[in-house]
């Protein structure tokens, strides 16, 4: 997971503290640093062979690409201090390979630089950054070579370092968003399941009502009339006794139709389907009456459908209704729900003006086909919009009737 930043800078406001970021990262930037090593040694070992500090320098390569792979852990031991020994690594080629250095110099200080982006997500730190390896950068060049081609490298490393800054800023905000999202969903999986539990607690609850108020509240009377009867009959007034045997009678007839009353109720969750339709056609009607577009309505459900489904069918279907209502400018509309083989099918058809679904994904401020979407994965279903211009549209959810029925 990752974590807001303290210190957040206004531009960037997310740090990639110990996000995949990096480690998604890694793949492409050790494949860059095999390239630029292969050529650096080309260009040095072709024209002046030096085999000892090739090999030196073949062994802190990789040294740099084992701490590539484990940037996360690398630098959960050392810090800040990963740099010094990533640009000490890169540096040391002036000195171990005195042809080809400036390849691995421009090759690789700019990666150091955008990885600083990933790592620190902040452009005080990333900035300070690139200034220090580029003043190095300078420096050595100077040093070590003539001033022509010290300006040419000097001038070159700048754009370089731009434009792999600006690619590892993009990319590190795709990653990031993606976990953002992941995270949401994981959440949202868990809210709902909480919203579920909860539910069933409520209905233990109901039971426990239902069966005090019915049962355990009926025998209490009768008990406290036997009680009364035992009385009268010691005392020998048999006539008392016989009315409220009489009373008793009737009451233990009433707390037999609460009783039965409350376990139909109980039971009334397997007819739920009753309930769903009633559901819809009370929807549909509403719809019909609100916008005056022809509602055809067809359900034909034959199985029980959990009280999951209830909720997330009657959600599905008021969003498709009000998109109708809104976007589709149509006459007519067709709601067909049937199950089959242990899947329910929930069809809305309009005649309106149809759209483009595919440009849902790049839409932001739209939330009710993501929902719609949503609440078809939770139930573990699928859905499937198909829309053609000036025809029409046609959103159909499938989903196992199975799902939800612990409820
Ligand atoms: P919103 O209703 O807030 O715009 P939705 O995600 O529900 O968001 O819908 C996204 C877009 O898809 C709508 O803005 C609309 O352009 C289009 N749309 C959805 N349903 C229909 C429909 N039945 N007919 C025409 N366009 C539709
Ligand atoms: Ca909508």
């Amino acid at each position: 997971m990752f974590k807001e930043s303290s210190e957040q800078d206004p531009n960037i406001d997310l740090k990639l503290n110990d996000s995949e970021g990096l480690n998604t990262s890694r793949f492409p930037i050790i494949m860059w640093t095999f390239l630029i090593y292969i050529e650096a040694m080309m260009f040095q070992n072709l024209p002046t062979p030096l085999p000892l500090q090739s090999i030196l320098f073949s062994l802190i390569m990789i040294l740099q690409v084992f701490m590539h792979w484990h940037v996360r852990r690398v630098l959960h031991y050392v810090s800040w201090f990963y740099f010094i020994i990533q640009g000490a690594i890169i540096f040391s080629s002036v000195f171990l390979l005195p042809k080809s250095f400036p390849i691995v110099l421009v090759g690789l200080t700019p990666v150091l630089i955008g990885q600083s982006i990933g790592i620190y997500y902040q452009a005080k730190k990333v900035v300070l950054m690139f200034f220090s390896l580029y003043l190095l950068f300078c420096s050595y060049m100077i040093w070590s070579y003539d001033s022509a081609n010290s300006v040419l490298f000097i001038s070159v490393l700048i754009p370089i370092a731009i434009v792999v800054a600006a690619y590892a800023n993009l990319f590190y905000r795709q990653v990031n968003a993606r976990i953002r999202t992941q995270n949401f969903l994981a959440e949202l999986e868990l809210a709902h399941q909480k919203v579920e539990e909860l539910t069933l607690a409520n209905e233990r609850q109901r039971m426990a009502r239902d069966l005090h108020d019915t049962l355990a509240q009926g025998l209490a009377g009768l008990i406290m009339q036997l009680e009364a009867i035992d009385a009268h009959l010691t005392k020998g007034s048999a006539q008392r006794a016989h009315e409220i045997v009489q009373q008793s009678m009737s009451q233990a007839r009433q707390t037999l139709a609460d009783s039965r009353r409350a376990i139909d109720n109980l039971r009334s969750k397997s007819a739920s389907e009753v309930d769903f339709a009633d559901a819809i056609r009370e929807e549909a009607q509403y719809f019909m009456m609100a916008t005056g577009i022809r509602t055809a309505l067809d359900i034909k459900i034959k199985a029980s459908v959990s009280r999951l489904m209830i909720e997330h069918g009657l959600h599905i279907i008021s969003e498709c209704l009000t998109n109708v209502a809104k976007h589709s400018h149509a006459k007519n509309v067709w709601i067909n729900i049937w199950d089959n083989q242990g899947i329910i099918s929930i069809e809305i058809r309009d005649d309106g003006k149809g759209f483009n679904p595919d440009i849902m994904a790049s839409q932001t401020g739209h939330y009710g086909l993501i929902g719609i979407h949503e609440r078809a994965r939770l139930l573990g279903g699928t859905i499937q919009i198909s829309s053609t211009a000036q025809e029409g549209t046609t959103i159909q959810v499938k989903a196992p009737l199975a799902k939800g029925d612990a409820s």
